[in-house]
């Protein structure tokens, strides 16, 4: 569900709990989108799906395109109904670890996908998404309805935590001009994207086996550059696939040496280092960078204490004042009192620093005391005149604490 999406009923959040616990249980979910129809986009998804099989990984493989759902014939599974088990819907095994759905296998025959009206086809996404027992997987494929209009609008806010999309066009001008529209949808929607696979990209000569550019190829890996989105790879032209998707037979799979199977193969390791490896990388970069931020922003101010104030004497003070101020929200974080140990020459500068002070606070402090907190790079202010601990951090921090000679140096 979109953040600004709120359930308005009971039934609604209760779909929204049941959508979760079934989303909750897969690693990886991408969406496959095109600008328009017909550029290869369930070859693709379909592709992806037993390329990441065949690489060990536990798919799912989800068809919820409305105009013509085509996963049942390029997967072979054509006239296979899914059985249920009580209220959801075991998809079909392609293969051990291969599981397929298709919106086409609960469609009966002669169902024409044109008659859904709006209302039925987000309750159908809704349903699919959330009655389908995929149980664990590593990662799910779904094959979206193409374009960006209500169909992918519903489906990107009915999945949660969605991993991305992968966007798949054709090298000309004008498929390029669609799928600039796909990923400025999936911006709209913040929707990470994944990667752009540029298909029919050149044509494999079956006699010869060369590469004949029939289009001006390149024209995705130019958007790719131009919106700073990974380029996952171009699929050529080929026979081998028209001929597999005919037969039911998905191409990667019967056809692994082919130049199309072998481009797979690369689309597929690079959407496996980028979601597995790269994206994680880049998000324990970024917490360690805001850790070392909010370290930076906050100081650890210390103060002897008599009486709620700041005390003249730093040895005797029967309390102390511990508080971590963060400068840049201007606010106290923690504010704690504690009690120092016995009074002994040393012992009570070797407890502020170990309590990690960045600045103390006091009236007097003998000359000895200061040097050992100074050593230990604690920033001693003394002469402080009482007060309230807060007012004078806050005033010290604006450079406007005024401070006298030091009240007692013993
Ligand atoms: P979409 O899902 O975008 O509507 P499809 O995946 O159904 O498109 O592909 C449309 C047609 O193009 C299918 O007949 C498919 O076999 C064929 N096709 C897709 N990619 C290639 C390719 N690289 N080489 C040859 N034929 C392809």
């Amino acid at each position: 569900m979109n953040s600004h999406q709120q359930p308005e009923n009971a039934d609604q959040a209760m779909e929204e709990l049941q959508i979760s616990q079934t989303l909750k249980q897969i690693t990886y979910k991408i969406l496959v989108f095109s600008g328009k129809g017909g550029v290869g986009k369930s070859t693709a998804s379909a592709n992806l799906a037993v390329a990441l099989a065949l690489a060990g990984k536990k798919v799912g493989l989800l068809d919820i395109d409305f105009h013509g759902p085509s996963i049942p014939k390029l997967m072979g599974l054509v006239g296979r109904r899914p059985d249920m088990i009580g209220e959801k819907i075991l998809p079909l095994s392609f293969s051990e670890n291969l599981l397929v759905l298709s919106l086409g296998m609960l469609l009966n025959a002669g169902d024409d996908a044109v008659i859904w009206r709006g209302p039925m086809k987000n309750g159908a996404i809704r349903q699919l998404i959330k009655d389908v027992a995929w149980g664990e997987l590593d990662y799910l494929i779904v094959d979206s309805p193409p374009g960006t209009g209500d169909e992918p609008l519903s489906l990107v806010q009915t999945m949660q935590d969605l991993s991305g999309a992968i966007v798949v066009t054709q090298p000309q001008q004008l498929s390029v001009d669609d799928v600039r529209r796909s990923i400025s949808f999936c911006e709209k929607l913040n929707l990470p994207v994944i990667g752009i696979i540029e298909n029919m990209s050149g044509f494999v000569c079956p006699n010869c086996g060369s590469l004949i550019d029939i289009f001006k190829s390149g024209g995705g890996q130019q958007l790719a550059e131009e919106k700073n989105i990974l380029f996952l790879g171009k699929v050529p032209i080929d026979p081998a696939i028209v001929e597999s998707s005919d037969e039911g037979k998905p191409f990667v799979y019967h056809f692994g040496k082919s130049p199309a199977a072998q481009a797979f193969d690369t689309i597929v390791n690079r959407v496996v280092q980028y979601l597995e490896v790269d994206v994680p990388a880049r998000a324990q970069k970024e917490q360690e960078h805001s850790d070392v931020k909010k370290i930076e922003s906050i100081t650890r101010f210390a103060m002897p204490l008599e009486n709620g104030m700041v005390s003249a004497h730093f040895g005797h003070a029967s309390q102390f004042s511990f508080i971590d101020y963060d400068r840049a929200k201007n606010v106290a974080l923690k504010i704690e009192q504690k009690t120092p140990p016995p009074h002994e020459q040393g012992v009570i500068p070797k407890w502020i620093a170990d309590e990690k002070v960045d600045v103390l606070f006091t009236g007097g402090i003998g000359h000895r005391a200061r040097e050992i907190l100074e050593g230990r790079g604690v920033t001693v202010v003394s002469g402080v005149p009482q007060g309230k601990p807060l007012n004078l951090i806050s005033k010290y921090l604006k450079g406007e604490l005024e401070t006298s000679d030091n009240m007692c140096d013993h």
